[in-house]
């Protein structure tokens, strides 16, 4: 979906919004009135003494008479809301509950397009993003421990599923104590080892608790920021920066180009000094590595500031690094 979508999209949700909230005021006022015949009267009331306030104020009247007419009202007022409670009512009950309480579902603050309407469009966005993301098959407890083996990983003497069954418990904890303070995470190994398993099993959790989380493949994101560079990296590299959480899978498999270069070290850079967590998963399994594919400084601030979850599997590879820390 274009902007244009998004917006006309956004728009005609908080229409059917508003023609919620005022629907269900027009049944709650008929469920009032048919048990409380007074409120009738009180309608009445106060269009009366508001026409004589009215014509007061045109007759330039005294500000005592003024200020009796408008004690008047208030008490209608009172009365109202009294009777609502008596009858077990909340004193707004007749009111519209709108969602947006600063333009009353409308969509415009005076001249301008209202706050909740860019809300919505970047709902809809996320919405739209996540439904590519395989959710449903990767949560937490279908994650398999029993594909890692047992054995010991010489000169290490821990085993690759002592190592995940760490890793698992980690990202568990990470996702049910989730804030802005946590951290950003690097999950780090070979293909196949269960790194968007677990990275998935997080955003799942964290969408259930309405965290705005967006999901992408590095390949796809940054294809997509290559073709809008000349509009700044578009609307995508926007909502990148933007996301609560940002999960950016396969950090090493984008095409790189010096413009996606630049745009992931602002990525990187920009989210950490917002302490706006970001999830990278990613072959790439060394500073040194990192530094060669894109810049020491995206290196440093990967390395520095990220807590690094390195995966081990049947394939040994990392074996070596492991003993060495
Ligand atoms: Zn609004």
């Amino acid at each position: 979906m274009n902007r244009a979508e998004l917006y006309a999209q956004a728009m005609a949700a908080l229409r059917r919004d508003r023609q919620r909230a005022i629907t269900r005021a027009e049944e709650n006022k008929q469920l009032a009135y048919d048990r409380i015949p007074r409120l009738l009267v009180l309608d009445n009331l106060t269009i009366e003494t508001g026409l004589a306030l009215a014509k007061l104020g045109a007759a330039r009247a005294s500000a005592e008479k003024l200020a009796e007419k408008q004690a008047a009202l208030t008490a209608i007022e009172d009365e109202r809301a009294a009777l609502l409670r008596e009858n077990g009512f909340s004193s707004d009950f007749l009111q519209p509950k709108f969602s947006c309480p600063v333009c009353q579902d409308t969509g415009w603050d005076k001249e301008k397009v209202c706050g909740c309407v860019q809300r919505k469009i970047r709902a809809l966005r996320r919405a739209e993003l996540m439904k590519s993301a395989p959710l449903d098959l990767c949560r937490f407890d279908n994650f398999d421990l029993n594909r890692y083996p047992d054995q010991p990983i010489p000169p290490a003497r821990v085993s690759a599923r002592k190592i995940m069954e760490g890793n698992l418990a980690y990202c568990r904890q990470y996702a049910a104590e989730f804030s802005g303070d946590c951290p950003s995470l690097f999950l780090s190994g070979n293909a196949g080892l269960g790194k968007t398993h677990l990275a998935l099993a997080i955003a799942g959790e964290l969408l259930a608790k309405g965290v705005e989380v967006l999901y992408l493949s590095s390949q796809t994101a940054f294809g997509t920021i290559e073709r809008d560079r000349y509009l700044d990296g578009g609307e995508l590299l926007a909502e990148m920066l933007e996301a609560e959480l940002l999960i950016l899978d396969d950090l090493g498999t984008e095409c790189l180009s010096p413009y996606v270069s630049s745009c992931i070290y602002r990525l990187v850079d920009s989210r950490l000094n917002a302490h706006k967590p970001t999830i990278y998963t990613s072959n790439l399994q060394s500073q040194k590595t990192v530094n060669l594919r894109y810049s020491e400084k995206v290196g440093s601030r990967l390395f520095g500031e990220c807590e690094i979850l390195l995966f081990y599997g049947e394939d040994q590879r990392l074996a070596h690094q492991y003993a060495k820390e």
